[in-house]
């Protein structure tokens, strides 16, 4: 079984997924895997540089994510081009992660990914489990970790899924408005419930 864990920006991926990591559960992040796929000797990179030119790449060979960024931000023609040269490759090397997690034959394994609705990963998942906080928490912690304006943070908020809209999507819920302990209280739940799930 593969248990798909999103949620948006600051809401506490991360930290949920070392909670079900000590619980012993073996996981894979997408964001990883995105920028695994546009390492130097990748494909998707040598066709990213013959599109934009090697101003996108740095002096050692590798990605400038942020001048990528800068392109494609306000161009909705390239970002669909980008999207259709590194998602194909994302989903392929995906699924070879989630293969090998799974060849020691754990209970269930996790695909932790910020957008697992908005880029379809959801599809390679049996179950979707949602970490969850108010609007303003994930201003709050995200401003308390990142050097970043409101404004930022803000304009990325704007471009993931509502909040509503990612819960109506959600097969289970982790509330982290509070604290860490009762956060791993809710892990360890739903630990119990995909052990008992994954029974055959
Ligand atoms: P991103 O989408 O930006 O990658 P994320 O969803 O993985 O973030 P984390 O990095 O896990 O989120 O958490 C964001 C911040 O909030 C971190 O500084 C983390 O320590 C803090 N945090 C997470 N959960 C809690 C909690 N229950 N109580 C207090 N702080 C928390």
């Amino acid at each position: 079984m593969i248990i798909g864990l999103t949620g948006g920006i600051a809401s506490g991926k991360s930290t949920v997924v070392r909670a079900f990591e000590s619980l012993g559960v073996p996981w894979v992040d997408a964001d990883d895997v995105a920028r695994e796929v546009v390492q130097p000797g990748e494909p998707a990179l040598e066709a990213i540089a013959e599109r934009f030119g090697t101003s996108v790449l740095q002096e050692n060979g590798s990605l400038d994510r942020r001048k990528l960024r800068d392109i494609i931000f306000n161009d909705p023609e390239q970002r669909l081009w980008l999207e259709s040269v590194t998602h194909p490759r994302v989903r392929e090397r995906l699924l070879e992660h989630l293969a090998r997690l799974q060849a020691s034959q754990p209970a269930y394994v996790m695909l932790v990914s910020p957008l697992l609705f908005e880029s379809g990963q959801d599809a390679l998942v049996d179950r979707c489990v949602v970490v969850d906080v108010p609007e303003a928490l994930q201003l709050q912690r995200t401003q308390a970790r990142d050097d970043v304006s409101e404004s930022q943070v803000r304009a990325i908020l704007a471009v993931q899924l509502s909040r509503q809209e990612r819960l109506s999507r959600a097969d289970d819920v982790i509330d982290n408005s509070r604290s860490e302990a009762e956060m791993r209280e809710q892990v360890a739940q739903l630990d119990r419930r995909y052990r008992e799930l994954s029974q055959p």
